[in-house]
């Protein structure tokens, strides 16, 4: 008998930056017109998500990783090891840069670093981020820093719908207003805010993170652009959009029906658009789920958009 496909409840984050998108586009209840994050799945402590079936009633992706690791491929680890989420940016957010697993591990407490990436779901005309920096040294980067000159440190790129940016650690990023995007990251939290554009929060700046940004930040910018392929199987077009040690990362389009085999330990899949079944079951668009270890055949039938992440 086949295992279990694991169902997943969302958990909603309000943000200072965050809009009703989530509510408006994918139908989420969300606590207040400042919502910044849908954990779609994840088993990390600041969100885990609720699994939906009734077998596995009271669990949690989290607990299920802990209990059941024969769901998982028996992996190592403490943890699910990646995180989906979708943000919605309605304003700017901070600039940041995240550590790699070495210099977490020794600067915070044997944390991981974080790498990540992101699909743009959408986005407003004219919309960019920041990705990367145009310092030279990091001597030069600490003047510009000194000299307040961040429009000419950062490295701003128009985005559009459908792009597709791989975030190693030491690179600067921020996702700007009007925007709203798939995440897909290493389960940690361990951030630095290099810059927030002097804004204020409850009265007062955020705290800013610039020795450590300094210290873990690549220079000069090392860009990263995956090469994506596209294959098509059956009725479905799959883009392959990166393979990292992390996590590899495809975009599947359906229209008509199509056979996967699932081999690997576990597989992340996030509806985001149309409807249709996995081996009969239905999902629709915001549905997110899991394909435990050693599912083995599915027929993915009916006109869907979704992306699927691995290890
Ligand atoms: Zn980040």
């Amino acid at each position: 008998m086949k295992r279990e496909l694991l169902h997943l409840e969302p958990v909603l984050q309000e943000k200072i930056w965050g809009g009703k998108r989530l509510r408006t586009v994918f139908g989420y209840d969300i606590p207040s017109d400042r919502t910044g994050e849908c954990w779609a799945i994840s088993g990390h402590s600041n969100g885990d998500c609720k699994v939906k079936n009734p077998a596995y009633a009271g669990e949690t992706l989290g607990s299920l990783w802990k209990k059941h690791p024969e769901l998982f491929g028996n992996l190592e680890g403490d943890s699910f090891p990646l995180l989906i989420k979708i943000i919605d940016a309605q304003d700017d957010l901070s600039i940041q840069v995240h550590p790699d697993d070495a210099y977490a591990n020794v600067h915070e407490n044997g944390s991981l670093g974080k790498t990540e990436c992101w699909y743009v779901l959408d986005c407003d005309p004219g919309a960019t981020i920041i990705i990367g920096h145009n310092a030279k040294t990091k001597e030069e980067m600490q003047q510009m820093i000194d000299e307040n000159r961040w429009s000419e440190l950062l490295r701003e790129v128009p985005i559009q719908k459908g792009d597709f940016f791989q975030i190693n650690p030491g690179c600067l990023h921020a996702i700007k207003g009007g925007t709203l995007i798939l995440e897909t990251q290493q389960s940690s939290d361990v951030t630095y805010r290099f810059y927030d554009y002097g804004r204020l929060a409850d009265g007062k700046p955020r705290p800013l993170h610039i020795a450590q940004s300094l210290a873990v930040t690549t220079v000069p910018h090392a860009a990263e652009a995956p090469v994506q392929e596209t294959v098509c199987k059956e009725d479905a077009k799959i883009t392959h959009l990166v393979t990292c040690p992390y996590y590899a990362v495809y975009r599947m389009e359906l229209n008509g029906s199509v056979t996967m085999d699932w081999a690997q330990p576990f597989v992340n899949v996030s509806i985001l658009k149309g409807e249709g079944t996995l081996d009969g079951e239905p999902v629709k668009m915001g549905d997110h789920l899991v394909i435990p270890a050693g599912y083995g055949e599915m027929k993915l039938e009916g006109n869907l958009e979704l992306i699927y992440s691995h290890i």
